[in-house]
């Protein structure tokens, strides 16, 4: 009995483990390859057998119950030798290579043998499809070229079961991409969320900015005016804070504005918008409110803060209010709640007064 080694047989070796096909589940198109061919070619063993380092494996089988055997004894392993070869082995009792191979001498007492090598992409033999009898005989040309179009088919099978591995794991990789793209993407509309909502934030006193009133009250006029609903702006000062600050310091004054500042956030509903307008100066927006209430919230502010207890010395607000008008521009509405404020200041603090000249005092 001889060893039969390919030349290069640890390239060999790779490519066949490259197809992960060893000790893989039976699968029905290689089945009807052996099934074929054990018909076609009339005996009683057909294999698809892989050679592997020290056995042959078959991934299909009919007529024989064993699914590996040694590769000492395997004729595949002779076979694979010659890649674009049919071997045929009409009796192995008279093949010196053959005579005393246990698979001759004892069962299944094989006597016929014809292997087609089927071949790797790199063009090497991993196995072969092979049909066996127990009694001598040889192929007709009609079943070679049959045995050597099934060795094809084997090969079209290899190069797709490859394929489909690789695009499972291309699809793999695409969908981890994906996943960290997916998470790339949060982070940063996180990120953005953040910056958006800083850049709108007043840092002492946690509200609106000059920015976001800005915009708030373009888009809430612009909505007012489409709708025609009726709009309320405030322009609330606090009064005579330059000298609180002259007298107790700035670090005084800014948790003053900032506890003016809950106040105000405290009194208005939950769809009015609160926003620092610069300095001790707040405004409020109040969308879908007739006239009355928008002083009614005016008159609460300003009564909250008149209310509010403070370390050093106690707080009042002056508040110019103005309804918006089908026309206004922001500006406009800004202008008229400012001259409103300011003739608030003029009458004395401590008061409201609405543009029209309804004005409302402690
Ligand atoms: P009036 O009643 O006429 O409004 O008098 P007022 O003193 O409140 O007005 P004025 O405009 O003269 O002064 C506003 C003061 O507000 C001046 C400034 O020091 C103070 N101020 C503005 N922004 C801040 C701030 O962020 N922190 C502190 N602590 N003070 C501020
Ligand atoms: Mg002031
Ligand atoms: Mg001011």
């Amino acid at each position: 009995m001889q060893e039969a080694l390919t030349v290069d047989e640890l390239q060999r070796l790779e490519s066949l483990r490259s197809y992960a096909i060893l000790d893989s589940q039976a699968e029905q198109a290689y089945d009807d390859i052996v099934s074929l061919a054990s018909h076609i070619c009339g005996v009683p063993i057909a294999l698809i057998s892989l050679v592997d380092e020290d056995r042959q494996w078959f991934k299909a089988r009919v007529g024989l119950d064993v699914a590996q055997t040694p590769r000492s004894q395997a004729f595949c392993a002779h076979a694979i030798l010659q890649p674009d070869q049919l071997m045929e082995v009409p009796d192995a009792t008279q093949d010196p290579r053959f005579a005393d191979n246990p698979l001759v001498t004892g069962d299944p007492g094989i006597r016929f043998y014809a292997g087609v090598p089927f071949v790797a992409s790199s063009g090497m033999a991993l196995g072969t499809v092979c049909v066996i009898d127990r009694v001598p005989r040889t192929l007709t040309p009609a079943m070679a070229v049959a045995l050597k179009a099934l060795s094809r088919q084997v090969t079209a099978l290899l190069s797709l079961r490859r394929t489909v591995a690789e695009l499972r794991l291309l699809t793999q990789a695409q969908a981890q991409q994906q996943k960290q793209l997916d998470s790339y993407r949060k982070q940063l509309e996180e990120v953005n969320r953040d910056l958006s909502e800083q850049t709108q934030r007043d840092p002492l006193t946690g509200l609106k900015n000059r920015r976001a009133f800005d915009h708030i009250l373009r888009e809430e006029l612009s909505r007012a005016q489409r709708v025609q609903s009726s709009l309320g702006l405030l322009m609330v000062d606090v009064d005579h804070f330059k000298p609180f600050n002259d007298a107790f310091g700035h670090v005084a004054g800014d948790a003053a504005l900032q506890q003016i500042a809950n106040v105000l956030q405290a009194q208005v509903r939950s769809y009015d918008h609160v926003a620092r307008y610069g300095g001790e100066e707040f405004a409020v927006v109040l969308p879908d409110s007739q006239q009355e209430e928008v002083l009614a919230v005016a008159n609460r502010v300003r009564a909250a803060v008149e209310a509010m207890p403070s370390a050093h010395r106690s707080f009042t607000v002056s508040v110019g209010a103005a309804m918006a008008i089908l026309i206004d521009t922001p500006t406009r509405l800004v202008e008229r709640a400012d001259k409103a404020l300011y003739q608030a200041k003029h009458q004395g603090r401590n008061g409201v007064v609405a543009l029209d000249g309804d004005a409302t005092g402690p």
